[in-house]
């Protein structure tokens, strides 16, 4: 590595900075850029990610309608996303014979359901860069020719052009920060909500197909499936809620109330219309034994049960302040959340490098010439389904093709 000057040195060997150096080598001759990784391991969330499985993308290829799925850098990803996009990693993969199918709400993995797939793609993919392991950087230095790298070991290696794709980590925003950027501090987004002594508890694993689950103190809603836990509240409309709400549910110490529609499809008055013929019609039955709505039927009977509707009262006993309750209990549903558990064990922050100091032309820093930046290092964050993964391909590539001279 020493006494020579690489054309381009990447710092981390994680999906973005392996994609960039990939890239990048293109367009030298072997070892011309070389790929620092301070860990033993490359790629190693890719290893265990999606399951094990690598939910490498999403099948939505408009962009406009893809960047929807960033709570941050959906302004930002636009143009990138028009340079290379879901279809262009498939087809990346595709041309180096991996092969990715489709599942039924988007999420694409390898057809070999098996993360090694696109860990061994990608390392073959990567034969002519230089791959330095155990190698932390602890100091950039920015000279007039390049950038001179200072390693843990004592070791000092130049470059002309420098890649940072160093993840989510401090000393990654550290190494931005000491070359004039700012760093939007890392908080975490992609979690569920904990509702200690949730009346629902005993309900852990039934979900429903669509909720619509709202933040009124934030003002943001979401509807999609939502699942009961041991803990509290999952699913999709939960998790995207934790992702726009990051920085809001940060500042209130994950302390606030979560209302729950369970029948967004029928309004208040139809279901107030629905009471008054059970009440008429059905007079025999109980409540709680004959719903007027298709949920789950342990749910709705706890459900009935919140609004304090005793198990063997019938219909036509029910009072005008138990009708108000049930449907309360339906349509706006209270919650307290108390605290948040990581999805899976998928840790994904937002916060990083500001995005206003980065050209996303290029993923070239406005402030030094020649540095760029591509993955999660950056303040961008996806929802879950495959689109961290994208936003890291997509500006790997960017910064890899642009580094290289292209
Ligand atoms: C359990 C889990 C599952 C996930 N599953 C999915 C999924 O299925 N689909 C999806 O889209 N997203 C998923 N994600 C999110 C996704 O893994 C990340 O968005 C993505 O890995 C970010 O890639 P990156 O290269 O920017 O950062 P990283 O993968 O974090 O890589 C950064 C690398 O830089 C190295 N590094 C840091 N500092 C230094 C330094 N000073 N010197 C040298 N090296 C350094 C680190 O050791 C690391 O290897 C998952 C995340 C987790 C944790």
């Amino acid at each position: 590595m020493e006494n020579q000057i690489y054309k381009t040195v990447v710092i981390g060997g994680g999906a973005a900075g392996v994609f960039s150096a990939v890239k990048c080598s293109e367009y030298y001759p072997p070892g011309r850029v070389l790929l620092l990784e301070k860990s033993r391991k490359l790629l190693s969330k890719v290893k265990i990610s999606g399951g094990g499985r690598c939910n490498v993308t999403h099948s939505c290829f408009i962009p406009a309608e893809l960047v929807k799925n960033y709570p941050r850098g959906s302004r930002e990803l636009r143009g990138p996303f028009t340079q290379f996009q879901p279809q262009d990693t498939i087809d990346w993969f595709q041309h180096r014979n991996v092969e990715l199918k489709m599942e039924s709400d988007g999420r694409m993995f390898p057809t070999t359901d098996d993360s090694q797939t696109i860990i061994d793609c990608l390392m073959d993919a990567a034969e002519n860069v230089e791959i330095q392991i155990g190698q932390h950087v602890d100091k950039i230095l920015s000279e007039k020719e390049g950038f001179s790298i200072h390693l843990r070991s004592g070791e000092i290696v130049k470059t002309e052009s420098l890649i940072i794709a160093t993840g989510s980590v401090k000393a990654g925003h550290e190494l931005a920060r000491s070359l004039g950027h700012t760093i939007i501090p890392p908080i975490p987004s992609l979690f569920t909500f904990n509702i200690p002594e949730s009346p629902l508890e005993h309900l852990s694993g039934v979900s429903v197909e669509e909720a619509v689950v709202t933040l009124p103190e934030f003002k943001r809603e979401y509807k999609g499936p939502l699942l009961i836990t041991h803990w509290g509240f999952s699913g999709p409309a939960v998790l995207k809620l934790s992702a726009y709400c990051a920085k809001e549910l940060f500042n209130c110490d994950y302390q606030t109330i979560m209302k729950v529609d369970w029948v967004p499809h029928i309004s208040e008055d139809k279901l107030r219309q629905k009471i008054a013929e059970r009440k008429q019609n059905s007079e025999k039955k109980t409540v709680s034994n004959d719903p007027i709505v298709h949920l789950p039927r342990q749910l709705w009977k706890a459900l009935v049960q919140q609004a304090g509707i005793d198990g063997i009262l019938r219909w036509n006993h029910l009072s005008k302040s138990q009708v108000e309750k049930l449907l309360t209990c339906l349509k706006h549903d209270p919650y307290q959340i108390s605290g948040k558990t990581t999805y899976k064990q998928e840790f994904v922050t937002c916060g990083g490098v500001k995005l206003s100091e980065v050209n996303f032309k290029t993923m070239e820093s406005k402030r030094v010439p020649n540095l760029y930046f591509c993955g999660e290092v950056l303040d961008i964050d996806g929802i879950t389904g495959g689109f961290n993964f994208q936003a890291a391909w997509t500006t790997g590539w960017i910064a890899g093709s642009h580094a290289g001279g292209w």
